[in-house]
């Protein structure tokens, strides 16, 4: 059988055959309570696997490559590049429940700008991952600052978890927000305020 790499660069992992992952979704049905030859279920576990491909498609590519292209010199005393609301759907670590949120992303150049489609493509490229909301938010910024080199990028996270807000704590609407700052967002109070307040109006 021939196994081929998927998986974050970071942690590249054997992918099983979709006929594996199939038969994994027929074992979860059955551990639901549902019988798996009933005819309206057929098809579901192909249904899926294909549902995966396009959740984790994240997978198989990487915020420095689409962050590489269309980068520009940026113009002379260029300030903060604010992009508001980059809405995301993603699925936690934890439980593979949905999380749906939004992003406010801030950066200020140095030698270069990127096009402003590439971060929301480099978001929605770590979103289309199993994702924790903290680290999914550190690695936005790690992202921008590796491939574009700014002075500093700031981001914001606010998501629905559906593991918290549908089971558990089960608190329907609970919000959770969480920022990543650094250059000079983090070493500058009143610029941090600044892109918060930018937030605060989005
Ligand atoms: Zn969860």
């Amino acid at each position: 059988m021939a196994l081929s790499p998927v998986g974050s660069v970071d942690s590249p992992a054997l992918r099983p055959s979709r006929a594996e992952a199939e038969a994994a979704v027929e074992v979860l049905l059955r551990w639901a309570g549902e019988d798996p030859s009933r005819p309206a279920l057929a098809d579901t576990p192909a249904r899926v696997a294909r549902a995966y491909e396009e959740w984790f498609a994240g997978y198989s590519d990487t915020p420095a490559r689409i962050l590489a292209a269309a980068q520009e010199p940026a113009p002379k005393d260029a300030e903060m590049v604010f992009l508001s609301n980059i809405h995301f759907d993603s699925h936690c670590e934890h439980h593979i429940a949905p999380v749906r949120g939004r992003v406010h992303l801030a950066y200020w150049p140095d030698q270069v700008v990127v096009g402003i489609s590439k971060p929301v493509r480099a978001i929605e490229c770590l979103a289309r991952r199993m994702i924790q909301q903290e680290s999914f938010t550190a690695s936005i910024a790690a992202a921008m600052m590796e491939a574009v080199k700014p002075k500093g990028v700031a981001v914001f996270v606010s998501a629905e978890h559906l593991c918290m807000t549908t089971r558990g704590a089960a608190q329907p609407g609970t919000v959770t927000v969480t920022t990543s700052l650094t250059g000079c967002f983090k070493t500058d109070p009143a610029l941090a305020q600044r892109f918060l307040d930018l937030c605060r109006l989005s």
